[in-house]
């Protein structure tokens, strides 16, 4: 027996206790004739004492050797401490140690196991073992077997089965692009990994499996933005003989039990927001409602006077930003600067000081008089007090300008409180989206996502305005899940494949399999999937989904620990026909 009770256990109703404990040392401070060890596992700190009247010298000697990150056992007699640490689970007692073993020697580590390392982020990833032992990584992954926990009890009450679907699958076009493995027993061919098992959900439905989920890694071979993973993982779902509003009510439900179970936290219904309105009032398709500063639309009022740079304008508009009329103009100047950086890309601001003496004073007072202003304001919803800023020009690039000004000014001011939880449902997304470079349109979701019915005629004469069964779920100005109604008549999925510029031979080449499946009688379905590592990041109060990843990779996609991706040797590549040319 390697020890009798972990590190984190023993009490004061302990005391005297012969015990058997494990773990490694986290520090140890010499007296000369006596030494404390702190030892530590997963399940805390434990302190061990040595002292050569109570115990023996040779003992002591020993333990005067010890060094950081050594794995030892013990044998000794849990004691009552004399000066007790309240602020440690066992710090009411110590071990009275009478037999050391060490287990394992450690070399003096690259950076300090505390919860304030001094170690760099790339330093930390090489020895990714070493930072796992901190409690702050430790907790975080704990943390998300949790909620996985709690995602699989929900799921199994409501009778979804957890199946799994293949790793080595098919390379298809669309979305992002595939990774892909050379396949030797096939020369000159290749498996890709899956961007997600949808297909594959689709055919389980098909299969009659009727509710089905799964836990599973993706991979996108995207190029990193900050905070991506080339291979992340998905809570994906698929239900039969369901509308729309059946997996929303289900997943609705199930986060609500996931901030329950972790938070303790009481969510009442979610609200549901079209994509119109959610571009509308807050510029930005996952908008963050934990705080107000909605988009007043201002054309009406802006446009009637002689200030060319909004009359030539598609859109203006506005939001009030609570208290910052106190803003001096120096800060003004510079939140026009924030907002002309070429990551917002704002030609300039106008803005409009509520003064609480309910009058107003505007960067455009030459153009605009008082009942000018207090209809921006009433747009706005600006109380005494606020400054309204507002930016002009193409509608879209203008509501995106306005979104970033909207977070960072909800930044400054303390407003995005990652332990408040503000989820949503933003629905009616377009079912197809302009791609500038191809010069065609490309599915918004994903090739398989049922237009509404009635739009379905328009997606002759007006494609970019049919909308989709789709939707995403959304918390705290992240999305959180997305999902879809799927097609599930051939005839309609042809008709999909050929608005999204297929000819019938490769819609076939591609996607043969499914379409051949839906001849054999495919129920209605529905489904969505979550992004796990963020849902599992937001829900801890952190925003970057690496803290979350035992074993993440760096901005690079590189494993720096088992230094991947890496070279292979010539007999590999032969064996696959492969040639490197570099
Ligand atoms: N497969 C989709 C995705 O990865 C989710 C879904 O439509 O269920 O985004």
């Amino acid at each position: 027996m390697y020890r009798s009770h972990d590190c984190g256990s023993l009490r004061a109703s302990d005391v005297n206790k012969e015990v058997t404990l494990a773990g490694w040392v986290q520090k140890s401070r010499d007296k000369g004739f006596m030494v404390w060890v702190d030892l530590r596992d997963r399940y805390g700190v434990t302190q061990l004492i040595f002292d050569e009247e109570r115990t023996d010298k040779a003992l002591l000697e020993r333990a005067q050797k010890l060094g950081r990150e050594f794995v030892i056992q013990v044998k000794g007699t849990v004691i009552e401490r004399e000066s007790k640490n309240a602020k440690m689970s066992t710090g009411d007692v110590e071990i009275l140690v009478k037999e050391l073993n060490i287990l394992s020697e450690s070399k003096t580590p690259p950076f300090t196991i505390e919860d304030n390392t001094d170690g760099g982020e790339e330093l930390r990833m090489k020895y990714r073992y070493l930072d796992i032992r901190r409690n702050p990584v430790r907790e975080n992954l704990i943390f998300r077997s949790k909620v996985a926990m709690e995602v699989r009890n929900f799921l199994a009450g409501k009778d979804f089965i957890e199946v799994e679907t293949p790793v080595l699958i098919k390379s298809t076009p669309e979305g992002a692009r595939d990774f892909v493995v050379p396949s030797r027993m096939n020369e000159g061919q290749f498996y890709a990994l899956p961007q997600s098992p949808q297909t594959f959900k689709q055919l389980l439905m098909v299969g009659g499996m009727d509710k089905y989920f799964q836990i599973v890694k993706c991979f996108r071979d995207e190029d990193l933005r900050a905070d991506r993973q080339p291979e992340f993982t998905q809570i994906d779902c698929e239900m039969s003989f369901v509308e729309q509003e059946d997996v929303l009510n289900i997943f609705e439900d199930m986060t609500r039990h996931l901030l329950k179970k972790v938070k303790n936290i009481d969510v009442a219904d979610f609200p549901r927001m079209t994509y119109e309105d959610a571009m509308k009032k807050y510029g930005n398709d996952k908008p963050d409602i934990r705080f107000g500063m909605e988009f007043g639309e201002l054309d009406a009022f802006a446009k009637a006077k002689d200030f060319k740079i909004f009359n030539e304008a598609e859109l203006v508009v506005g939001i009030a930003v609570p208290g910052a009329n106190s803003y001096t103009r120096k800060e003004i100047d510079k939140l026009i600067d924030w907002v002309r950086r070429p990551q917002v890309g704002a030609l300039g601001m106008v803005y409009v000081r509520c003064n609480e003496d309910g009058t107003y004073k505007s960067s455009v007072d030459k153009f605009y008089d008082q009942e000018d202003l207090a209809n921006w304001a009433k747009a706005t919803g600006a109380k005494a007090g606020d400054l309204i800023c507002v930016l002009s020009g193409p509608a879209n690039k203008t509501r995106t300008q306005l979104s970033a000004l909207r977070m960072e000014m909800a930044e400054r001011l303390g407003l995005r409180d990652p332990e408040v939880f503000a989820p949503l449902w933003v629905v009616d997304f377009p079912l197809l989206e302009w791609d500038e470079d191809t010069e065609r349109y490309h599915a918004m979701h994903h090739p398989f996502t049922s237009p509404k019915p009635e739009d379905i005629d328009k997606l002759e004469t007006d494609p970019g305005n049919v909308r989709a069964n789709a939707y995403d779920l959304v918390m705290n100005g992240n999305e959180i899940g997305g999902g879809s109604v799927r097609i599930f008549d051939k005839k309609l999925q042809a008709l999909m494949f050929d608005h999204l510029g297929f000819t019938p031979d490769e819609a076939r080449a591609q996607f043969g399999f499914l379409m051949d499946a839906f001849e054999y009688g495919a129920p209605p379905h529905a489904g969505l999937a979550f992004g796990f590592d963020r849902l599992v990041s937001i829900l801890g109060g952190q925003e970057t989904i690496r803290d979350f990843i035992a074993f993440p990779k760096n901005n690079s996609g590189r494993d720096v620990m088992i230094d991947a991706p890496s070279a292979i040797d010539q007999e590999q590549l032969t064996e696959l026909n492969l040639k490197v040319t570099l």
